[in-house]
């Protein structure tokens, strides 16, 4: 059965890369019946960082991409990397080397001069140990195939892709003091978690080979691997900073739903045919590696902003009030943030970011203040249109006895046709009165949600 894993290093946050290489390893456990490790990679403890692991975990876990079983901390496993150099070195598939930097620097040089692509030149391969220099602690290298062939990897994305071995250098397994390269924990690991596929980023793909070799070294069944591209800005560059947020958290407090990132990092280099909006489950039954495209998808912001609005008129309207009381300083106040769950089937046709969603929604939490400030809604409330509105108040709302959208819907549609005027007339001053703004939702829901009392108070308070 499949066995994925996401494998992040906690330097610092959860990149969107990183995230959406978490939810395709995820989509292709789920996909198959698998299951879905992660696994911390922080055996560089200089630049592992608790505050870098709670990063992580905390954007997974918004994300809902919390690895199947327990985390697997890399730092915790070195005497079983070590272990591992060892036994590659007893059944002679690694040596010691007693190379010292100098002589290392030396040789780089050299193989360069002479045109061949890796820095070592295995010197001490086949040498004697017992030529060995005192004291020197030796690291332990592999032996890669020498024998002037190639390695192709079959890459479930990248289709065959193959290295002459020349370029393939002798690589440290287990450093002089002790402890293990990359190279090696990553392959151990992967081999003691059971992975049966490695989906990551493409960045990965010249490791890959390396690794191939050890996990032949090694006896192991070598895991299929499947590199997917990276995501690039909407230049065509490199995704960084210039081009807006990389962190998952950034997106978070930008007020983007966990939903919206998981359904565009998914469509961020995976396709379905031209659907756009896939939901989880949806994207479980589909999901399949040969759907990943082999070229670097562009980020495109304005796509991720309209895909938040769908998602913002889909959720629950009182998780949308909970996320925007705090903005709006009525975070403690039940009865206000169950208005403003009531108003948000007409907010959400207004907004598509929660900024947007806390700019429509203000009006529903203070009331509006006269003059207005805003030239085209004070525009509203000039003239004689207070004196309608308060007609209308007077003669109709207060009458209302069945307070409800569609009670009042009738009452604002009877009254324009009584009076035989444009709904404007009505509307832009009931509007104005009730929102201090020219622009929002449907005056009917607006007076529905506010309640009979708060709907009259505020077209009282409007100046003649
Ligand atoms: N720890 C590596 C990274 O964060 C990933 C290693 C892997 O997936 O094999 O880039």
């Amino acid at each position: 059965t499949v066995v994925t894993r996401f494998a992040p290093s906690p330097t610092g946050f959860l990149h969107i890369g990183g995230a959406r290489t978490a939810l395709f390893n995820y989509l292709y456990a789920r996909h198959h019946g698998g299951t879905y490790k992660l696994r911390i990679e922080d055996t560089d403890r200089k630049r592992s960082t608790q505050e870098a692991i709670d990063a992580i975990m905390d954007g997974l876990s918004w994300l809902g991409l919390n690895g199947d079983g327990d985390i697997l901390f890399q730092s915790s496993r070195a005497d079983r990397h070590a272990e591992v150099a060892k036994a590659l070195l007893d059944s002679g598939h690694a040596y010691r080397c007693y190379c010292s930097p100098e002589e290392l620097e030396a040789m780089r040089g050299t193989m360069k001069e002479e045109g061949r692509k890796t820095p070592y030149n295995g010197y001490w391969r086949d040498r004697d140990p017992s030529e060995a220099p005192a004291g020197v602690d030796p690291v332990i290298r592999i032996k890669m195939p020498r024998d002037g062939g190639a390695t192709t990897i079959k890459d479930l994305v990248q289709g065959d892709v193959t290295i002459e071995n020349d370029q393939l250098d002798d690589f440290i397994l287990l450093r002089a003091d002790g402890t293990p390269t990359y190279m090696l924990s990553v392959v151990v690991d992967d081999h003691d978690m059971g992975v049966t596929h490695v989906i990551r980023g493409d960045d990965h793909l010249v490791n890959a080979f390396r690794q191939f070799h050890l996990f032949k070294a090694a006896g192991w069944d070598v895991p299929a691997f499947a590199h997917i591209p990276l995501i690039h800005g909407p230049d065509g560059a490199k995704l960084s900073k210039r081009h807006g947020a990389l962190g998952v958290e950034q997106y978070r407090e930008m007020g983007y739903l966990p939903e919206t990132l998981k359904n565009y990092l998914l469509r961020l280099g995976w396709s379905h045919g031209d659907e756009e909006i896939i939901s989880e489950n949806q994207a479980i039954e589909w999901f399949d590696l040969d759907a990943v495209g082999r070229s670097p998808s562009r980020m495109d912001f304005q796509r991720l902003e309209n895909l938040n609005g769908h998602y913002l008129r889909e959720a629950d309207p009182g998780r949308l009030a909970d996320m925007i009381a705090p903005a709006l300083g009525v975070d403690g106040d039940e009865g206000l943030k169950a208005r403003l769950a009531a108003g948000m089937p007409g907010l959400t046709q207004r907004a598509n970011t929660i900024p947007q969603l806390v700019d429509a929604a203000r009006f529903y939490v203070e009331r509006p203040r006269f003059p207005l400030e805003n030239p085209k809604a004070a525009k509203l409330v000039a003239g004689e249109g207070p004196a309608v509105a308060k007609d209308f108040a007077e003669t109709v709302l207060a009458g209302i006895e069945n307070w409800t959208e569609a009670t009042l819907h009738d009452a604002l549609k009877n009254y324009v046709e009584s009076k035989g005027i444009g709904f404007g007339k009505i509307g832009q001053p009931v509007r104005g009165a009730l929102t201090g703004t020219n622009a929002s939702p449907d005056l009917a829901q607006v007076m529905a949600v506010l309640g009979r009392e708060e709907t009259l108070a505020r077209i009282d308070a409007l100046p003649l």
